[in-house]
């Protein structure tokens, strides 16, 4: 099976992301709950290029989800990179969308060739 290999998963409250996204930084998250069985199960896969931490309270008011996991990334291409892991991990095949990179960049996914 393929990993998040994120941290949590945590409430996905205001006081929660303060206390464990402490870091201004680029990073991946996930939204989802827990199932009967105790196993966490994420309904969206989401990205900051720039400040993980505000952007997890940007969806706070629009995605109704208990938890939340996370990791830091080092710069803002990684976290396209992984988002876009993630998405072909977890995602494809669903309804969901490919990942979108900025319009200002030229950014590959790694794992097809959407962007060819
Ligand atoms: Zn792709």
């Amino acid at each position: 099976m393929p990993s998040l290999n994120m941290e949590g998963p945590y409430r996905f409250d205001i006081k929660t992301i303060n206390e464990k996204v402490t870091r201004v930084s680029p990073g991946n998250f996930v939204l989802g709950r827990k199932n009967e069985n105790g196993a966490f199960l994420f309904t969206y896969i989401g990205r900051a290029f720039t400040d993980l931490n505000s952007k997890l309270k940007f969806w706070i008011d629009k995605k109704d989800k208990p938890l939340f996991k996370f990791r830091y990334c080092v710069t803002a291409q990684d976290a396209f990179d992984n988002e876009c892991e993630n998405y072909h991990d977890f995602v494809k095949g669903g309804k969901a969308k490919h990942p979108r990179r900025p319009a200002s960049t030229d950014w590959q996914c790694p794992r097809c060739n959407f962007y060819n």
